[in-house]
């Protein structure tokens, strides 16, 4: 194959050559604990709640996928907006996110339990490691959490467990400012 050149935009991270991967409220019934708070909203307007651009790559073992991830701000009840999070297919797989504008958790967890939330600002880089389901969180206001990120190109994706599961953990927002707190749905 031949060499990409792509423009990002540093403060959207927008593309124009590219369509973006787009999840509405209506793409994200039962992940939001406050299932009446999500109700509720639905019925006025099935919100974007994040965006991100996938360049289409070969998924090869040597390949490295990457684009831009723009989560919304915005809060069902209490708990901020977020992405549906997963698993890569192939567990032992890490990822970087590199925070280029807002502010956020990325929550991360693996099948033993184990789990972190670290914070995300521009300037700032995630690591993933290898074997941890990972989803970015909005906790601003009113500004877009943009990301860029980038893995091992064949590394897929398991939306399946925490479409079914959820994390262990949630992010809300409680006396001003943002909480991690147990997940009330979740269950082993
Ligand atoms: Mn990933």
């Amino acid at each position: 194959m031949k060499s990409i050149l792509v423009d990002f935009d540093l403060l959207t991270g927008l593309s124009d050559e590219r369509e973006s991967v787009q999840r509405r409220l209506s793409d994200m019934d039962g992940m939001y604990a406050d299932k009446d708070a999500y109700d509720a909203m639905i019925v006025r307007d099935d919100t974007l709640v994040y965006e991100f651009f996938d360049m289409g790559l070969p998924e090869t073992e040597g390949g490295i996928a990457f684009g831009t991830s723009m989560t919304y701000p915005g809060k069902v009840g209490s708990e901020f907006f977020m992405t549906k999070g997963h698993f890569h297919s192939i567990l032992d797989t890490a990822e970087v996110y590199y925070c280029l504008r807002g502010k956020g958790i990325m929550l991360m967890e693996d099948s033993e339990g184990n789990w972190e939330a670290r914070e995300l600002e521009p300037g700032l880089a995630v690591y993933v490691p290898e074997g941890y389901a990972h989803r970015s969180i909005n906790t601003s206001p009113d500004d877009t959490l943009v990301t860029f990120y980038a893995f091992r190109a064949d590394a897929g994706h398991d939306y399946g467990t925490i479409e079914t599961k959820g994390f262990r953990k949630i992010v809300v927002e409680k006396d001003g400012i943002a909480q991690v707190i147990d997940n009330p749905k979740w269950k082993e």
